[in-house]
């Protein structure tokens, strides 16, 4: 016997293919999935209804898909804020060797009340630092997923080039080729779950080209396809990591990823900052996706994404908010509108991006990205019910006519209520399982320990 929740009077933008929208609609739940939603009332006679919510003054959309994050830099925000990519990196590695799992979780909590907060339903985390005898840093990330309630992909990251071979990271912050290989499927293996309504999926994450092996990158391409798992990476963000791959392996960033089994459509790649003409192509036949992290990109200087391009080519696109020692906000739904003014920067200027596209890419795009756009990232029958009630019956948003425009260009809505699969997790802007006032207290003391152990060494 399903258990039914009915929204109500709600303006609705379902992000199907179609871009289908209701200016007053209606949307029903049934369990875990979306069953029913349209223009008007909801439909008579429905049985088994267990909440009914007016959701006048809203629009409903689908939740929020974070497509690359760095969970523990939550406890390293604030710092080097003057740098590019190479600089800010060779200046955090040292602090960032040091955590243990006990920040990894707290700072873990933070990042997802954050995201969870501002409507995302859909979180990820491209963990990469493993200090030797840190802890179980996997399971405290997933644990705090779990805790937060949101729908979660863990790409399990590695290093395993440091400076004495010619990588940006210290020694001491890497791990051995077999050692990185063999706990990333370990970890596959212990939390990867491919069902329709998975809570936890595992992609293989080897870290960037000026920190991994060229093995590396190889075998963690064929351990991903053994098992059936995504690749994440990071990939073209800089003019410096150009140079870098120009150098020591006499090709460019998307020429070396195809070299080493890096370009498909399970793999999905953050930035992709700078890429020609020819890259994008490659993308695009590949279907390689990517993660757009404007925020990110113009904190470390590094650039604007060709999205228009890519868009047009046929690329996958998602949004992310990038680790938050190069993305301080930590929130998703203000790189809705990032996205769109950063892309009218470039050379499409005013023809760049629109509000719908923005917030597809923040949605069905996301939901393509990380290999779920069947299950999530637009409201249709059959779908799983993640989605938000934006509160636009405010100081902010009232005077706007249209809710799309006023979501995407207007300040950032607040949330009235978030639902993953049926199960409400925000209500009025405050998280319903975990407390954000504990999480602060931790994050600020695990915060100031990390700085002392890194000061200390
Ligand atoms: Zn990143």
């Amino acid at each position: 016997m399903a258990q039914r929740i009915v929204i109500e009077n709600c303006a609705i933008a379902t992000v199907d293919a179609d871009d289908t929208e209701y200016a007053s609609g209606y949307v029903v739940v049934a369990d875990n999935r979306i069953e029913s939603l349209g223009a008007g009332k909801a439909p008579e006679g429905l049985r088994d209804v267990v909440r009914r919510i007016d959701a006048s003054g809203h629009l409903v959309t689908p939740g929020l898909v974070n497509t690359h994050h760095h969970f523990y830099q939550w406890l390293t925000r604030g710092l080097a804020t003057d740098h590019n990519l190479f600089n800010w990196l060779v200046a955090l590695y040292p602090t960032w060797a040091r955590i243990d799992e006990q920040m990894t979780y707290a700072a873990a909590q933070g990042s997802l009340a954050m995201l969870a907060r501002g409507g995302v339903t859909t979180a990820m985390d491209h963990h990469y630092v493993f200090p030797k005898d840190s802890g179980d840093l996997s399971g405290a990330i997933i644990r705090a997923a779990r805790e937060t309630g949101v729908r979660f992909t863990l790409a399990r990251g590695s290093m395993d080039r440091s400076e004495k071979d010619g990588g940006l990271p210290p020694d001491f912050a890497v791990e051995t080729l077999e050692g990185a290989l063999a706990a990333t499927e370990a970890t596959v293996d212990e939390h990867h779950d491919d069902s329709f309504d998975a809570m936890t999926q595992v992609a293989v994450a080897p870290c960037s080209p000026f920190s991994v092996s060229t093995e590396l990158m190889k075998q963690g391409a064929e351990l991903a396809r053994r098992k059936g798992v995504r690749l994440h990476t990071h990939g073209s963000e800089t003019v410096e990591e150009e140079q870098f791959c120009k150098e020591l392996f006499g090709l460019g960033p998307t020429d070396y990823f195809e070299s080493t089994g890096w370009l498909g459509e399970d793999v999905w790649m953050a930035h992709c900052v700078h890429m020609s003409d020819s890259d994008i192509a490659a993308f695009a036949r590949t279907k390689t996706g990517v993660a757009h992290c404007p925020s990110s990109n113009a904190r470390l200087a590094a650039g604007i994404a060709r999205v228009p391009d890519m868009l047009a080519a046929g690329v996958p696109v998602g949004l992310g908010v990038d680790g938050t020692a190069s993305n301080e906000s930590g929130e998703l739904h203000t790189e809705l509108r990032n996205a769109l003014l950063i892309n009218r920067l470039g050379a499409h200027r005013e023809a760049a991006l629109n509000a719908r596209q923005a917030l597809r890419l923040g949605t069905y795009g996301g939901a393509q990205v990380l290999g779920r756009a069947r299950e999530i990232g637009s409201l249709e029958p059959g779908k799983l019910a993640d989605l938000v009630l934006w509160n636009l019956d405010t100081l902010a948003h009232a005077s706007i006519a249209d809710p799309v425009t006023a979501l995407v260009f207007g300040a950032a809505a607040p949330v009235t209520a978030s639902f993953v699969g049926g199960r409400q997790i925000a209500e009025n802007g405050r998280l319903l399982h975990v407390d954000e006032d504990t999480i602060a207290r931790s994050t600020r003391s695990e915060a100031r320990r990390l700085a002392q152990i890194a000061a200390q060494a």
